[in-house]
């Protein structure tokens, strides 16, 4: 199957700003930041959208979730910063290989729609 968009960044043939990586994750720069922190954090394994991830992804979910309050951390953000995933086109989803936004550095209103 061709490579994702961000297998490619994850194997360095597209560039990135890369501000984190382990064995499970990597996470790196929006190219199109909506707030002053905007972190994608991707796991290395492609699933497409959160819903295609299954029982057997249950430990990764967990480490993407404790990683992405590390990565804010690290990334200035305090304890304030937002967590997004898009699921499906309809919401929002364009790059189909399971992503969080880590969005942070600012004031935010709830929701957005
Ligand atoms: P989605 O819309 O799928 O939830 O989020 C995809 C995100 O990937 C968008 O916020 C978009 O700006 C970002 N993006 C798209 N292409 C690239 C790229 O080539 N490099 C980086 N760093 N981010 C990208």
């Amino acid at each position: 199957m061709a490579k994702t968009l961000f297998e490619k960044i994850i194997a360095r043939e597209i560039p990135a700003s890369i501000v984190y990586e382990d064995d499970q994750c990597v996470a790196f720069k929006d190219i199109s930041p909506a707030a002053p922190v905007h972190v994608l954090l991707v796991p290395r394994k492609p699933i497409p959208r959160l819903c295609d991830a299954t029982a057997e992804d249950q430990a990764l979910l967990g480490h993407l979730m404790l990683t992405a309050g590390k990565v804010a951390e690290q990334q200035g953000c305090g304890e304030a910063f937002r967590l997004a995933v898009n699921n499906g086109a309809e919401a929002g989803q364009s790059v189909f290989h399971l992503h969080l936004h880590i969005i942070g550095g600012g004031q935010f209103a709830w929701p957005s729609r």
